[in-house]
């Protein structure tokens, strides 16, 4: 594989058409109230039993025990034994062409993935954001960048140019690939705080880590460039090609550098979206079978599902892949680096990269979830990645991933705790996007009508 290459399935997403017209999913007009549920408000770490919440024109309108006067209108939702969280968001995510978005849009919203920002974007992805907007299609909130920034022949012009244009567009930030030059690097990050538009993703081998971190990006996704800043300066051996998200760099890494590296991304208010499940899935010793048994595959074309699976086999059988042990170890270093960036105040933001390799949309953010678990954070830590440490990095607090009069009506009901273990966020009873109540039985129907497969 070519260090650090956009993967075919991207490469594909990228050719977006223009949105052809939607189906109508017509907005909820009746206002929802659940009742007697427990509320994970996740502004504050507790578990508020037996409220009443009600909802109206897609926002939160009242929480707490039962109000005196309900709406006549309502549709009442019986939430007794149930918990309820905000929807989750998700920063590192990707939206395609209409027919691919017939499958990936309802399978974020229905796992309750309900703000998503798409990280390739294209010229039809700016109708789809409005689309989504005003609940003409089941689906997330959209946010999106424009087109990639990408490969060595962008000039410093022609990126100045290019983020202009694409400020101009309207679309929500800049997303920066592997590939352009210093110089064209720092055009674009300057005419970028000149016209007011963030920039985020990949660290190009020109530009670095530290570089990057004094540049203000937005977020560095999949913790791209920090292997590179884990080896020592003058460390002899070290290979000229860094491998897989730096997984050839492993063995000359030094993890007595991670302090300073976290310190410095807090001091710039930088944040990361890890997308680890993407690099476990990747580095981990997990055949390509095993990987394809997972149930969430059945909702994924069947033919790219093959496609990963022989390929991860091919991997594991490849002499050229390096050891299980030095696999392993990125693994940990990884994991090491998301619990120090978290515990050092970095503002680590839920992203696993769907529907880049593995990753079906919707199920991969649960998986994530868990990963940053098994990371050492909390469950409540890891539910703030897609909750309020979004909301708040998108200047949205208490306005968004949180559960408060007010909020963006984006809800997951729950048959049991999160906060107890993590994998209860995929026990799924139903789900709010965007005003629009799903129940478990329409979500289950929904999901078997995009079943692919026979698993
Ligand atoms: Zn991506």
């Amino acid at each position: 594989m070519r260090e650090h290459s956009p993967l075919p399935l991207i490469a594909a997403l990228a050719l977006a058409a223009p949105l052809a017209a939607p189906p109508a999913e017509a907005q909820q007009a009746a206002p929802l109230v659940i009742r007697d549920v427990s509320v994970i408000p996740m502004d504050r770490e507790e578990v508020l039993p037996g409220q009443t919440v009600v909802i109206r024109d897609g926002r939160i309108e009242s929480v707490g025990p039962a109000p005196a006067r309900l709406p006549a209108d309502a549709i009442a939702i019986d939430g007794s034994g149930k918990f309820l969280i905000p929807g989750l968001a998700e920063m590192h995510a990707h939206v395609g062409s209409p027919e691919a978005n017939a499958r990936i849009l309802p399978l974020y919203a229905l796992n309750g993935v309900t703000t998503a920002r798409g990280m390739l974007g294209a010229p039809g992805h700016l109708a789809l954001r409005d689309s989504l907007a005003r609940g003409l299609v089941l689906g997330p909130r959209l946010l999106t960048s424009g087109p990639s920034f990408s490969g060595g022949s962008i000039t410093p012009e022609e990126a100045r140019r290019r983020v202009r244009e694409q400020k101009e567009m309207g679309y929500d930030l800049l997303k920066i690939h592997p590939g352009p030059s210093r110089a064209a690097f720092d055009a674009l990050a300057e005419t970028a705080h000149e016209v007011g538009i963030p920039f985020a993703g990949h660290v190009p081998a020109d530009v670095g880590l530290d570089r990057a971190i004094e540049a203000g990006y937005s977020t560095i996704d999949h913790l791209d460039g920090f292997m590179e800043a884990l080896v020592p300066p003058g460390a002899t051996g070290v290979p000229a090609r860094g491998g897989w998200f730096g997984l050839n760099l492993v063995p000359h890494v030094d993890e007595g550098r991670i302090p300073r590296i976290v310190t410095r991304m807090r001091e710039a208010g930088v944040a990361v979206v890890p997308t680890q499940t993407l690099m476990e899935n990747y580095a981990s010793d997990l055949t390509g079978d095993e990987l394809a048994a997972r149930l969430e595959y059945r909702y994924w074309p069947a033919d790219q599902v093959e496609q990963w699976r022989a390929s991860k086999n091919a991997r594991l059988e490849d002499p050229d892949t390096p050891p299980a042990a030095q696999r392993a170890r990125y693994i940990h270093v990884r994991r090491r680096l998301i619990r120090a960036l978290y515990d050092g105040g970095v503002p680590v933001l839920l992203g696993s990269d769907a529907p880049q390799v593995w990753n079906v949309p919707g199920f991969a953010a649960h998986r994530e979830l868990h990963l940053y678990v098994d990371a050492g954070l909390t469950p409540w830590q890891a539910l703030r990645t897609g909750t309020v440490e979004i909301a708040r990095h998108l200047g949205e607090e208490g306005r968004s991933g949180v559960i408060r009069p007010g909020a963006r009506a984006d809800l997951i009901l729950l048959d049991a705790n999160p906060l107890e273990s993590i994998e209860n966020t995929m026990r799924i009873a139903g789900v709010v996007v965007n005003g629009r109540w799903i129940s478990g039985e329409e979500r289950e129907r929904r999901l078997a009508g995009l079943r692919t497969g026979g698993r």
